[in-house]
């Protein structure tokens, strides 16, 4: 018999999808898979050097639960080198990727009933984990014609006296959304009327293809001393096996995330934090390289959904995701099945097309799938050539 809080938890869908799509091919099917947010590129050459180093200098034993002194000066010299932000090595917690340091947030600020606001779309992962701390997560619909954005005057209306905390992810998974400046200047000033705490899921931040990124802890003491900033090497260094990532918060929410991850897990693993060490002191190069690449992808991506009949999406300004809009094939037949829903839709791509997108029920964006473009060119290519002929009804 497993708890009341576990029953009402639900599985990653995009952690499944990719799971499907690597035992296909394991098994030797001819499937394409855009479906985990994971870069196909190898992980900068530098970086491995450092951990192998860490390796033979016998940094292999426990170090301080929230992370080296080491990293976390690394991390605080970046929160101040990109982002105007300054940090004491104290306000900083490393842990086993950012989804750990946002576990450890809401299990930090979080009492039964708080109220948390999710902008949706949003990451699959954020109302599980609000659940997870006994927090109940409260969507605010957005809209594609909208940019997928929530306003502060919206944000405000949600507000309740339960309302503890905001989700902000810029720039977003899955929309590829990014705020401009003004926009998070005025989400910053109802937080700080209301006194909400805002977790900023800031870990796309070097992905951004139109626009600036802005952390919203930048504008002032008060917004930075209710921020929750997270953030990781995963994305931007190609590191997403390597689970590195970190949360930057006030002296008293930063201790109590330490305190528990001190019980709950210890240290990260000490050689990925040499890693990492390496990849935040080691220049911008390799991530210019690979955001090139992503924005190539991305163009090629949008051009073509844009020229096939029945689907359509719009440009997304970051991250490597793209949102197709499938609602014109509701009510469809395709392939014998009717199609209802976005499950729909994906299950028949891939059991016909041996294509694996996420179904945008899990991101709330029922009339959507989610194309991930961190993969190859020659993956895409083909991705989208059977979506056409998909579309088109000529499969078998
Ligand atoms: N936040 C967002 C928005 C993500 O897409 C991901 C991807 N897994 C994460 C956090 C977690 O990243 P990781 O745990 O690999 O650092
Ligand atoms: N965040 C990535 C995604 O949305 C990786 C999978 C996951 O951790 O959920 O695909």
């Amino acid at each position: 018999m497993i708890s009341k809080k576990a029953m009402g938890i639900s599985p990653s869908p995009t952690l499944s999808i990719d799971s499907k799509f690597k035992e296909m091919k394991a098994n030797g099917e001819d499937v394409v898979g855009f479906g985990a947010g994971e870069p196909d590129f190898d992980t900068p050459q530098h970086i491995k050097d450092a951990a192998i180093a860490a390796i033979n200098a016998g940094k292999t034993k426990y170090t301080p639960a929230a992370g080296t002194l080491a990293l976390r000066k690394a991390v605080a010299d970046k929160f101040k080198r990109e982002n105007g932000l300054d940090y004491k090595p104290s306000n900083i917690v490393v842990s086993n990727g950012a989804k750990h340091a946002l576990v450890n947030t809401f299990m930090a600020i979080l009492n039964p009933g708080d109220e948390v606001i999710i902008p949706a779309p949003y990451w699959v992962s954020y109302p599980e984990m609000v659940k997870l701390a006994d927090g109940v997560p409260v969507s605010i619909q957005t809209t594609e014609e909208d940019g997928f954005k929530v306003t502060a005057d919206e944000i405000r209306a949600a507000i309740t006296d339960k309302t503890k905390a905001l989700i902000l992810n810029s720039p977003s998974n899955p929309t590829g959304m990014v705020y401009t400046r003004e926009e998070l200047q005025a989400i910053a000033e109802v937080a700080v009327e209301k006194n909400i705490y805002v977790v900023s899921d800031e870990i796309y931040e070097h992905l951004i293809y139109e626009g600036e990124h802005v952390s919203i802890a930048s504008f002032n003491d008060k917004i930075k001393d209710l921020t929750i900033v997270i953030n990781g090497v995963s994305k931007t260094y190609a590191m997403t096996g390597w689970r590195i990532g970190y949360a930057a918060a006030n002296d008293e929410i930063a201790k109590a995330m330490a305190n528990i991850q001190s019980h709950a897990s210890s240290n990260p693993n000490s050689i990925a934090q040499e890693a990492a060490v390496a990849a935040l002191t080691g220049g911008d190069e390799e991530i210019l390289r690979m955001k090139r690449h992503f924005q190539k992808r991305r163009d090629f991506m949008v051009e073509m959904i844009n020229s096939i009949d029945g689907v359509s999406c719009s440009m997304p300004h970051g991250a490597f995701y793209i949102m197709m809009n499938i609602s014109k094939l509701k009510g469809k037949e395709l392939y014998g099945t009717v199609i209802t829903s976005s499950d729909d839709f994906a299950e028949l791509f891939l059991k016909v097309a041996k294509v694996a997108v996420v179904p945008g029920r899990g991101f709330e964006a029922e009339d959507f799938v989610r194309w991930s473009y961190a993969t190859s060119m020659d993956n895409i290519v083909e991705g989208l050539e059977r979506l056409k002929k998909f579309l088109s009804g000529k499969y078998e």
